[in-house]
């Protein structure tokens, strides 16, 4: 039908090259997009916002990857971190809105006013954030922007959304998150504002990407509401885990990708997302799932 439009994106930190976990998000954002259609488009979109962490020879090694195992992108891939006037204007706006607020908190400030207003420290998790600096920090140096969640002061406020594999998902934000982060004063961008502005600016109308990103999905929304940006479809894929059943990732030696045998390593992936058996060739076990993705998924532009 013209005017409905379907595009897809895989995003990867280039912090490490693509390993079994990656590969899982890599394959279901791209079947998503082949399921929906001969018009969908799938972008690649590195993220390498956060310049201590990302190598650009990683990047282009994960393109490789990518290239390797038969999964090309429909347009040339963007860099965050060519991006930066985008990410700033948003800023420019969020502040004009009155939707923003300097923080001068470091972490252990954020631990001690936890525990001075008897909540402690989450073991494991994020600090929620209580909202120290709200009404001004009291003049001391400023460390990073924070976004102003409007529900904090009042009763909570759930954010809900449906994931198209998980279901009717929910979050109060300022309950589990607090006023989150949006810019550090050394310039750099959070992931949540940078993912936000572009999957808003590229036009991407699917998110397909891996379940332990699942959290961030209220906190994106919110940011997506504030800026007048619509919010695209979210499905998260199961997570890949290793044998003490703890989720698979560069940071606990997961093995990169082995591109030399394509076929198995998409079947692995294929497997995950309960997808069959692979066929005799790349390209046509590629054109099985993506019929069988349609079935479970339904992709509709
Ligand atoms: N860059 C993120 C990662 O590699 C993914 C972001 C997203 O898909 O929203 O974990």
């Amino acid at each position: 039908m013209p005017g409905l439009r379907y595009i897809g994106r895989f995003a990867p930190s280039p912090t490490g090259l693509l390993h079994a976990g990656s590969l899982v998000a890599a394959l279901a954002s791209w079947l998503d997009a082949r399921a929906a259609g001969p018009t969908a488009r799938w972008l690649v979109r590195i993220e390498d916002v956060d310049g201590t962490r990302c190598r650009p020879e990683l990047a282009r090694a994960n393109l490789q990857q990518l290239a390797g195992l038969g999964l090309l992108p429909d347009e040339v891939p963007q860099w965050q971190s060519q991006r930066q006037p985008l990410y700033l204007a948003a800023m420019q706006q969020l502040q004009l809105q009155g939707a923003c607020y300097p923080c001068a908190c470091s972490r252990k400030d954020v631990e001690a006013a936890l525990v001075a207003l008897g909540r402690g420290r989450p073991r494991n998790s994020e600090l929620v954030y209580p909202g120290t600096c709200r009404l001004g920090n009291g003049g001391r140096p400023e460390r990073a922007t924070r976004f102003r969640l409007t529900a904090a002061d009042a009763a909570p406020i759930l954010t809900h959304w449906i994931d198209r594999r998980l279901g009717v998902q929910q979050q109060d934000v300022a309950q589990d998150v607090g006023d989150f982060v949006l810019q550090r004063t050394d310039g750099s961008f959070s992931y949540q504002l940078a993912v936000v502005v572009d999957d808003a600016a590229q036009g991407v109308t699917h998110v397909v990407r891996g379940a332990d990103l699942a959290d961030n999905t209220a906190r994106q929304i919110l940011l997506q509401q504030a800026l007048g940006l619509p919010t695209p479809r979210y499905l998260h894929t199961p997570l890949v885990v290793n044998a003490a059943g703890e989720k698979l990732s560069k940071q606990n030696g997961a093995q990169p990708v082995d591109t030399t045998q394509p076929l198995q390593a998409l079947e692995a992936a294929a497997r995950v997302l309960g997808l069959g058996p692979a066929r005799a060739a790349v390209p046509e076990a590629l054109a099985g799932w993506v019929a069988q993705w349609r079935e479970l998924y339904n992709p509709q532009p």
